[in-house]
């Protein structure tokens, strides 16, 4: 699987390059022998010695596509910023995403060992999108229509999220079909939201809680991607649910249109639940939500795990981080019954 920051239900609507979405589905199962390599490749590189610390390494796919890649390499951990603002922000943003994760969970790069993050620039002609292949960060240019150009190194809880997919696959593991890949979606949204929370300092009242915030261009009246205060409002063509009423339960048929069974929709709910738990508590929510939410993704789902699976977890954890019946569990507890997966 690619897992994308735009659902590909989207660039249909926008009427975006149907060679764009077939190629995605043929690197999707690309991306599942991958994933399993990596897996395996993962239990190997445990036996040898560790190599923790940020490093960063920017290459410039000089507009080639996936067999190209990563490409020429441009920028270095050590190396002067370059000529080329794309190099300069996907360096950057994997940087303040490598401190958030570092400072807030103590957890070094996504396999928690030092991993190298490797992202390429310039990907294709006007590709309007942005992807984790399992190994490595893509960034399209946009087509300054449908999205502004160099906008998606550019915005950090873009870069957050995906970097979170590689955490997501070295932990939890979550398929990207369904409910599990609307969960893994979920996750990439939220640390992609705390990630620049905590860079720009704001409480959980402070946020505006969007995903992809200015990233359209003047062909989209919308203002984000997605929206974790009201999913479903972000743009004309949001139909993301927030309430497990609307579920869209969509067939994983590799149609564009059903989106691998809704990741990109279904998404919302949790999202949305997530948002309830972090202003019901208040304060910075990377502190009290943000650490349930991290713990049950790194350490208590499997690759099919469901929201009901989720909605446990998260309960269980808040009561073993803060006592049962703790503010925390009890903000938790309500978020899931808001969005109708609790009674
Ligand atoms: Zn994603």
């Amino acid at each position: 699987m690619l897992c994308s920051i735009v659902p590909p239900d989207l660039l249909l609507d926008l009427g975006v390059d149907a060679r764009q979405l077939e190629q995605a589905s043929v690197i999707r199962t690309q991306r599942t022998l991958l994933a399993a390599a990596q897996r395996s490749l993962n239990l190997r590189l445990t036996l040898d010695e560790e190599a923790p610390g940020l490093l960063r390494t920017i290459y410039d796919a000089g507009h080639g596509s996936f067999g190209s890649l990563p490409g020429v390499k441009v920028r270095g951990e050590h190396d002067p910023a370059t000529t080329d603002e794309a190099v300069n922000d996907a360096f950057d943003n994997a940087g303040r995403t490598y401190a958030f994760y570092k400072e807030i969970f103590d957890r070094d790069s996504m396999d928690d060992r030092g991993m190298e993050l490797v992202s390429s620039v310039h990907f294709e002609t006007d590709h309007n999108n942005a992807y984790w292949n399992g190994f490595q960060m893509i960034y399209g240019d946009g087509d300054g229509e449908v999205f502004l150009r160099g906008c998606f190194p550019k915005l950090l809880d873009v870069v957050a999220h995906e970097l979170t997919h590689g955490v997501t696959d070295f932990t939890a593991g979550l398929v990207y079909s369904k409910q599990p890949g609307a969960l893994n979606e979920s996750f990439s949204d939220v640390m992609g939201a705390l990630a620049t929370q905590y860079a720009l300092g704001q409480t959980a009242d402070q946020a505006d809680w969007l995903i992809g915030k200015g990233c359209f261009g003047p062909a989209i009246a919308g203002e984000a991607l997605r929206s974790m205060k009201q999913p479903g409002s972000a743009h004309p063509h949001d139909r993301q649910p927030a309430h497990m009423r609307d579920y869209l339960d969509l067939p994983d048929d590799g149609d564009p249109r059903n989106d691998h069974g809704g990741v990109h929709l279904n998404s919302g709910i949790p999202n949305h639940a997530f948002y309830l738990a972090a202003t019901a508590l208040g304060g910075y929510a990377w502190e009290r939500a943000g650490r349930i939410w991290y713990v049950t993704l790194t350490e208590r789902l499997g690759p099919v795990s469901q929201f009901d699976d989720v909605v446990e977890a998260t309960v269980a954890v808040a009561g073993e981080l803060y006592q049962a019946d703790s503010d925390e569990q009890k903000a938790v507890r309500s978020a899931w019954q808001q969005v109708g997966l609790l009674p």
